[in-house]
């Protein structure tokens, strides 16, 4: 009886201790399962947060303002360049009430309506625009506004640009035609005449071949095509060089020319190139000075470099036409008329650029402009 009872508790003592063995061992499993959906949403949260952070990037990354629209055009996003250009607190505003344009709420209220795709130029703070409005598929809409300034101020240079080769082409060959006609009509037969004439169609030729010269010179500049030719040499004589050069336009205006560079002073640059960009702002100075005035060329050491200046007493650059006047084809209107393609300071600037220089103009209207350029001085 006794041992039946010791059985009995044996096996009952087996089975609690299974029990708990059991219960322990589940207990563990869902612990582990526990951490591991703990772990699961941890990994979610912050593959959310990745993806937040790279749908914002995508949002900021365009030069665009864009902003995300309800079906009521309640703006319930907007990217940074929306923020500078219409103002902060943009979400919770309408379309109307962020932009003020009756304009660009008629492309929105157009999508919102029909669910198509709408966009127009517009003009936005009297500046011109693109609005583009796409549906966003629940109702709502996204708008871009794209600002069409450079674009249009680089057409518009461009156009300029044909313009002004055009005419610099036809004033020589209209020239070089009169001549021929005179010739054929009976100069040729008086040498002396006939000598004359030739070599004014020789001068108008080196205009035409000037240009198509520049035009090259600066596409290849451009395009990192003309690499210097850096060497050591005499900025004295560089000036020199360009004063002979331009001396006979120069007398014809009774312009003096003076060299105050000192003889000795050596740089580090490529000659011909450094040679072209002072011969510009010679040639410049010559072209915008009037008759009798006065043309200074000086280089000082400033800041571990030469400070190199060409300074006139001509008509000087208004001070909003300054920073641009070493933009491709930019001429400030006065010159329209004067002959050049606006291309020399273009070319200037990145040779200098290429130095490791600068180049920028001063100018106080009515008393002459001075140009500065910064070269390597000779190590
Ligand atoms: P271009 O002389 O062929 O027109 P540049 O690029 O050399 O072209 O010069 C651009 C413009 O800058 C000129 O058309 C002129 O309006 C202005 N400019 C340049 N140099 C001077 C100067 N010394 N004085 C006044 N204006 C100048």
């Amino acid at each position: 009886m006794q041992t039946l009872f010791e059985v009995i508790l044996i096996v009952a003592l087996g089975v609690a201790l299974w029990l708990t063995w059991r219960a322990r061992r589940e207990n563990g499993q869902l612990r582990e399962a526990l951490a591991k959906s703990s772990e699961t949403a941890e990994q979610l949260a912050a593959e959310q947060l990745r993806s937040d952070a790279r749908l914002n990037a995508m949002i900021d990354a365009p030069p665009h303002a864009l902003l995300v629209l309800d079906r009521d055009s309640v703006i319930i996003r907007a990217n940074n360049r929306a923020g500078e250009i219409l103002g902060p607190q943009l979400i919770g505003k309408t379309a109307i009430e962020a932009t003020r344009s009756h304009e660009i709420d008629h492309v929105v209220q157009q999508t919102l309506a029909v669910q198509q795709i709408e966009e127009r130029p517009v003009t936005w703070n009297a500046r011109p625009y693109f609005a583009r409005v796409v549906p966003s598929g629940d109702g709502g809409a996204v708008l871009v506004l794209e600002d069409q300034s450079d674009r249009l101020r680089s057409d518009r240079m461009r156009r300029d640009f044909v313009a002004n080769i055009s005419h610099e082409l036809r004033t020589p060959l209209a020239s070089i035609r009169l001549l021929i006609e005179t010739l054929l009509a009976g100069a040729k037969d008086e040498p002396d005449v006939a000598t004359r004439m030739l070599n004014q169609m020789l001068g108008e030729v080196d205009s035409i071949t000037q240009l198509a010269q520049e035009l090259l010179d600066l596409s290849l500049i451009e395009s990192g095509q003309m690499p210097m030719q850096v060497t050591r040499a005499n900025l004295g004589e560089i000036a020199a060089e360009q004063i002979i050069h331009y001396e006979p336009m120069a007398q014809q205006k009774q312009i003096v020319v003076k060299n105050d560079v000192a003889e000795d002073l050596v740089v580090e640059v490529d000659r011909k190139m450094i040679g072209r960009v002072l011969g510009n702002l010679i040639h410049n100075a010559i072209k915008f000075t009037p008759d009798r005035g006065r043309i200074t060329i000086g280089a000082v050491p400033a800041d571990g470099k030469i400070k190199v200046s060409v300074a006139d007493t001509g008509a000087g650059i208004p001070q909003e036409d300054l920073p641009r006047i070493f933009e491709r084809f930019y001429k400030v209107d006065r010159a329209r008329g004067k002959s050049g393609t606006g291309l020399g300071l273009a070319i200037a600037r990145h040779v200098v650029e290429a130095h490791g220089g600068r180049i920028w103009a001063e100018s106080v209207e009515g008393k002459g402009a001075t140009f500065y350029f910064t070269i390597p001085a000779a190590k």
